[in-house]
């Protein structure tokens, strides 16, 4: 059976109808075989005006419908995905070519994150200080900000918008998702099963959340709409900086999920055979092409060749193919461009003196893309190393001290993950603390990737700046007001300024 069939299957499943033909359609292509699996009408910029204006009207009601309500819908939006999290794992799986398990996975961290909105929804507190005149009384309240617009990349299409949708939705916004135009399907499934959960629930679905499908054109018109107050935009680091400037510009807050160029540090303590599991999941895992994915590996050069032969078995038995079966633990890349990054990154490594193992094309599905994950031994932290190529290379530098280490672990652009595996007390406390890792995520003997949603997620430097999820990340969705309520009969003035009249 064709994939195209498969996809028209599960949205019949989900009972969302498909996009019917038009003439400003966009061809989506499964990485699978590299076949079309549907076409999606591209939104017109006339649309994009239309759907911000009906999510800004629809906000003018939407905040004042008490908290615990609004988390009534999003628990009724989890349950549905719930319901049918086979289904949609698939469709990621289909749409982006992660292995089922992650397609499972990324379903899951939906279902998750609605879970914790729902209590969220009853938990949006303030605070009550202490004032310094008599009778009056000093509150920090939230309130509802806006419309939020999103904009999501391909590797996660279905989670980030289930971050930044649940906790939108109980803070009381509207919403308006431009995907990424490679995986705009899991979108318009998740979007409509939002919407069919608000009918089944007696509320009006009408300008809560809309999808607009396009490329970075129509991005840039929905960060540039006057009614959007947050840009939520996830994606590479120049998307972000175009973002960013944009929203600077028009004084609206933006919070940039951006790219990652994620460490680990493996000391001579480590239990070895832990770490190269840990190791090879964060390095591997989603072909390479997650956030979070572990792109340099800083070994003490006491064991750095015992570490390196021990990855380079592992990475030889790498199962690699159809992402939908069993016990494949490799997919393919997106795409044929960023498998010419991939070689193009291998070339540049092998220019400053590096030595290359795996990386090259594998059979897998004809008409898809299929890499062997590269591991590349370094000699000195340079070239490629200091980028993020969004594909499956381990560079793998030795390391003396674990200073030196930590240093290295830092001294590139992005600031989104790290670890360190080690069982020595000291060395873990100070890759956590102040002169430690300068990134979002600190992990100790676990990898860089698969967190989970109850903490803030996101990272420093040309990451962005950003946090989602768990902790405090709602308060990006709501506007902060300081209230000063004088319940006296007298004026009593701020630090004690005298003004009669
Ligand atoms: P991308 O930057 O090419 O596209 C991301 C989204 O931004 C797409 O929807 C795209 O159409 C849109 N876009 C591009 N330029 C824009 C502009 N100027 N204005 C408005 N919108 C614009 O990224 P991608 O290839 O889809 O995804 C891979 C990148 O995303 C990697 O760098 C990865 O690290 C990053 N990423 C980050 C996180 C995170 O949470 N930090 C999560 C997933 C992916």
């Amino acid at each position: 059976m064709s994939y195209a069939t498969r996809v028209s299957e599960i949205f019949s499943e989900l009972g969302i109808a498909l996009p019917g033909p038009s003439p400003r359609a966009l061809e989506i292509r499964s990485p699978i075989d590299g076949k079309r699996i549907a076409s999606v009408p591209v939104a017109t910029p006339a649309e994009l005006t239309a759907a911000v204006d009906r999510a800004q009207s629809r906000f003018l009601a939407w905040r004042n419908v008490p908290a615990p309500q609004r988390g009534a819908l999003v628990r009724a939006l989890g349950e549905k995905v719930r319901q049918h999290k086979q289904a949609l794992g698939r469709l990621v799986t289909i749409e982006t070519g992660k292995i089922a398990q992650e397609g499972l996975g990324e379903v899951q961290e939906a279902i998750d994150i609605c879970e914790f909105a729902l209590g969220l929804s009853r938990q949006l507190y303030g605070l009550s200080i202490a004032t310094e005149r008599p009778d009056h009384k000093l509150l920090e309240t939230w309130h509802p900000l806006g419309v939020v617009g999103i904009i999501s990349a391909f590797n996660f299409p279905m989670a980030v918008w289930a971050w930044n949708a649940s906790l939108a939705l109980v803070c009381g916004n509207t919403l308006v998702w431009k995907p990424s135009d490679k995986t705009p399907l899991s979108a318009l499934a998740i979007n409509g099963l939002l919407l069919a959960a608000a009918r089944e629930n007696g509320v009006d679905p009408d300008g809560l959340s809309a999808v607009v499908v396009g490329e970075r054109d129509l991005g840039e018109a929905l960060v540039a709409h006057p009614s959007v107050r947050l840009v939520s935009a996830t994606g590479s680091t120049g998307m972000g900086r175009a973002v960013g400037v944009t929203c600077a510009k028009h004084f609206k807050r933006a919070l940039l999920e951006l790219g990652g160029n994620n460490a680990a540090i493996v000391c001579p303590s480590a239990d070895l055979k832990l770490a190269a599991r840990a190791v090879t999941f964060a390095a591997v895992g989603t072909a390479g092409q997650r956030c979070t994915s572990l792109r340099r590996l800083i070994v003490h050069r006491s064991i750095a060749s015992q570490f390196v032969k021990q990855l380079r078995a592992a990475y030889e038995g790498l199962p690699i193919g159809n992402p939908l079966d069993d016990g494949t633990l490799i997919g393919p890349l997106i795409d044929a461009a960023t498998h010419e990054r991939m070689q193009a990154a291998l070339h540049a490594a092998k220019a400053v003196g590096a030595t290359v193992h795996f990386g090259e094309r594998v059979a897998g599905v004809a008409g898809g893309c299929y890499v062997r994950p590269a591991l590349v031994e370094m000699s000195a932290q340079a070239g490629p190393m200091c980028d993020e190529t969004f594909a499956p290379i381990l560079y793998v530098l030795p390391y003396d001290s674990l200073e030196e280490a930590i240093a290295l672990n830092n001294a590139v652009a992005h600031g989104l993950s790290s670890a360190i595996f080690t069982r020595d007390l000291q060395e873990a406390e100070i890759f956590t603390s102040a002169r430690g890792s300068d990134c979002g995520i600190a992990n100790v003997n676990i990898g860089t990737s698969g967190a989970e949603i109850g903490g803030a997620f996101g990272g420093e430097k040309e990451t962005g700046g950003g946090r989602e999820s768990g902790s405090d990340a709602w308060k990006n969705y709501m506007r902060r007001a300081t209230n000063t309520i004088n319940y006296g009969m007298s004026l009593p003035l701020a630090q004690g300024i005298k003004f009669e009249i």
